[in-house]
């Protein structure tokens, strides 16, 4: 899945605007389906306070009042969401078009991810035999843990065909049921940029605690919307995306995780781009806030902009969270109520 670069930042001319186009496409076929849609409470706490946001690539926003979830509503039953996400152009191009520059780029942040996997396993004095992926991508994680030889064999969950050739790397494509009728169980559960993807979190964390042996970490990350860059930026940062369907934050998806039995170990947000995103969008800008002279003043500094990035990781104010959890509790969850209004 999309993941921090920006496709404008890398791509020649024109690209980014038949990306744009592809999107519009995409998102007008999923409108045909509005009448299907649901207007929910808030997914995270089952809140039903949730005042209409705003409206962003044609669709409605709502956020809750108890936890500030951001999501998508009235929006697309699961169903009908992954449904869109299996057809949509602008993924597919996104993905033709990935360039091997760019799979480049990324490696430092799948290896920055392994690093973090065997820091919590040292810390939780874990030495993991199998580990299990959601949603795997192009298989760049997969292939990173491999290279350490730290782990005895990784499955991944993945819908597109991946050739990886790895010997302890296990691909399966047929679909959650299948794993599930197996009745395996792993040392840990990676879900790495998934759960903002995903419509019911409370039947995915249910899949979760079902595949992870007792006391295992389940590692997660997933943008963290109430995050500077993201409240400054509003609709032009990339966590405010047509296929971001809920957007957490500290609080709510520690709500999430703990109605659904899992103790949360840690969260963190440790991410190193907030500032040089808030420069690029300031830069762009053609009219000037009261909030982008300050804003201009601190990042004119180079010491002063170093400082305001280690804020922003000290104080969960960076866009995206890490988050370990273990499932040691029941399971409360449920579908999502619909609102009544
Ligand atoms: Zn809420």
């Amino acid at each position: 899945m999309k993941d921090k670069i920006e496709i404008r930042d890398i791509h020649p001319e024109g690209v980014a605007e038949e990306f744009d186009r592809l999107m519009q496409l995409d998102i007008d076929d999923l409108r045909a389906h509005e009448s299907e849609f649901s207007d929910t409470c808030c997914p995270a706490c089952h809140g039903s306070t949730v005042p209409h946001a705003f409206v962003h690539q044609s669709l409605n926003y709502r956020r809750c009042s108890e936890c500030e979830t951001l999501y998508i509503s009235p929006g697309p039953i699961e169903s009908l969401h992954l449904d869109f996400v299996r057809k949509s152009r602008a993924m597919a191009f996104w993905r033709e078009r990935l360039p091997a520059q760019m799979r480049e780029t990324r490696k430092p942040m799948y290896r920055e991810r392994a690093d973090y996997a065997a820091d919590v396993w040292a810390r939780m004095g874990i030495k993991p035999a199998t580990t299990f992926e959601f949603g795997a991508g192009n298989g760049e994680f997969a292939e990173e843990l491999a290279a350490r030889n730290i782990v005895g064999s990784i499955v991944l969950l993945e819908p597109q065909a991946l050739k990886l050739g790895l010997p302890n790397v296990e691909i399966l494509t047929e679909g959650f049921e299948a794993l599930m009728d197996s009745a395996r169980q792993f040392d840990t559960v990676f879900a790495w940029e998934l759960i903002e993807h995903v419509v019911e979190p409370d039947m995915f964390l249910r899949a979760v605690r079902q595949v992870l042996k007792p006391g295992a970490p389940f590692i997660l990350s997933t943008p963290n919307e109430r995050s500077v860059e993201t409240r400054m930026l509003g609709r032009n940062s990339s966590n405010i995306l047509f296929d971001h369907v809920r957007l957490y934050n500290p609080l709510s998806i520690r709500t999430l995780l703990e109605r659904n039995g899992f103790r949360v170990v840690e969260i963190c947000t440790p991410g190193k781009l907030d500032v040089a995103r808030i420069q690029s969008c300031l830069d762009r800008r053609s009219e000037t806030s009261g909030s982008d002279v300050a804003m201009r003043l601190i990042l004119g500094d180079a010491v002063a902009r170093d400082d305001l990035q280690r804020l922003l990781q000290a104080n969960l104010l960076s866009s995206h969270m890490r988050v370990v959890a273990v499932a040691d509790g029941d399971w409360r969850g449920a579908a999502t109520p619909r609102l009544v209004v």
